[in-house]
């Protein structure tokens, strides 16, 4: 039975980067550049103001001047000459340099009257003017591939007059919940039957990861439905399916999977909760089997489904790094394998992170995942820990800077 970190290896290995596709540019956000990007032309593209005042020549200003103003030129403006000895015009932020001019007064250091503007102080030359280029030149490599996609990125292609852009496609998976307890989210709930919260919930959490979920609804513990679910989930990229791969003995996931030609690589890692998770792959397509437990379910995916997929949308950091915390108070654990605690996180007064449990850590309390900000592991052969102790957390709530690149 692997390890948490000997799992996630192994998952890792047998996972690829997915192709890339052109998108607008609105649909890149988020996701990983597929090409470099290649700045067209010089940003700025000319000289220009940085200020709204008076384009001056700064030989003229070695001192206090007075300047004879000849125009004006507003942003998206051109210049209708250059600006000559002893003359100066008056200019908004943005605007192109005149010819002659080689520097900017702001205007709150200047007084105009009469057509003629006083300068109390000398003028240096250059002063707030931008330099064409001095931002990006044309030919530089202003995005290597490889780059998430933000605000700045998309501000930079609509800069180089790029309204597409090709991206690693997103993961699309499909999701299977299976059990004879369950039925549908909103269908009414019967005696002894419970709702499928976990189809949803593993849903959420891809839309959360950046993929695409494909909802294949709830399989009986029924071989030949299964079988026929099972088929179709193996044409998406990554195929998660929840409950039925413990050991009772209507659990026929594995069994059919088998059937298909899906190769297990392990059936059980050595974590507590989420002890039955089982993973297989079919070429480079992986088989998620997460427990049916919805806490349980929720953080195995964490632990393992988010990092394959963000592997194969091209993050270079797939899995969440551990931030150092202390703990607030002691906790009790089983010292055999690696546990996977529910916290809160607050900051202490120098700014070391604090982990309180957040509520109950019974597999069956859901609540605890809804008040939790991180996830904190701690490995194995830890029996006790005292309150101070320090923690690895993975923060899984914004806030907390989840130290991801
Ligand atoms: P199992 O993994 O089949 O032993 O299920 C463990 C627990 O999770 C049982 O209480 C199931 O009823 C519950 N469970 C399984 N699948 C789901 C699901 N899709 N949504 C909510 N609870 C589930
Ligand atoms: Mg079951």
């Amino acid at each position: 039975m692997p390890s948490l970190d000997a799992a996630r290896t192994l998952i890792l290995d047998q996972v690829a980067v997915l192709p890339a596709e052109t998108v607008p540019v609105l649909s890149a956000v988020g996701r990983v550049l597929a090409e470099e990007v290649v700045m067209p032309w010089d940003m700025p593209r000319w000289d220009n103001s940085a200020m709204d005042g008076y384009a001056v020549r700064s030989a003229d200003c070695a001192g206090p001047a007075r300047l004879r103003v000849t125009g004006f030129l507003p942003a998206g403006g051109l210049p209708q000459g250059a600006v000559g000895p002893g003359e100066a015009v008056k200019i908004m932020t943005g605007a192109p340099m005149p010819p002659g001019a080689d520097a900017v007064v702001p205007v709150e250091q200047t007084v105009e009257e009469d057509g003629v503007v006083r300068l109390a102080d000398g003028v240096r030359w250059g002063a707030h003017v931008r330099r064409r280029g001095e931002d990006l030149h044309a030919g530089e490599v202003a995005l290597p591939a490889g780059t998430l996609v933000g605000p700045g990125e998309v501000s930079l292609l609509a800069s180089a007059a790029r309204l597409e852009v090709r991206v690693i496609r997103r993961a699309r998976v499909a999701i299977l919940s299976t059990g004879d307890e369950l039925v549908a989210a909103g269908a009414p709930c019967g005696p002894g039957q419970v709702h499928d919260s976990n189809g949803l919930a593993i849903a959420a959490a891809v839309l959360m990861a950046g993929g695409e979920p494909v909802a294949l609804g709830i399989a009986r513990d029924d071989r030949a439905a299964l079988r026929n679910l099972l088929e179709r989930g193996l044409a998406a990229d990554a195929l998660v399916t929840s409950a039925g791969v413990s050991m009772g003995d209507r659990d026929l996931v594995k069994e059919i999977l088998a059937e298909l030609s899906v190769r297990q690589i392990f059936w059980k890692v050595d974590i507590k909760p989420g002890r039955p998770t089982a993973f297989a792959v079919r070429g480079t397509t992986p088989v998620f089997s997460l427990p049916g437990n919805p806490v349980a379910t929720l953080l195995t995916f964490e632990q393992f489904v988010r990092p394959a997929l963000r592997k194969m949308m091209g993050h270079r950091q797939p899995i969440r790094p551990l931030r150092p915390a202390f703990l607030q108070e002691a906790h009790a654990m089983s010292p055999g394998r690696v546990s996977l605690v529910r916290v809160r996180l607050s900051r202490r007064d120098d700014g070391a992170l604090l982990a309180s449990l957040s509520g109950n850590q019974a597999t069956g309390i859901l609540k605890s995942i809804l008040r939790a900000d991180g996830i904190a592991c701690i490995p194995a052969g830890q029996g006790r820990l005292e309150a101070g102790h320090p923690v690895g957390v993975q923060v899984i709530r914004a806030g907390f800077d989840a130290g991801e690149a």
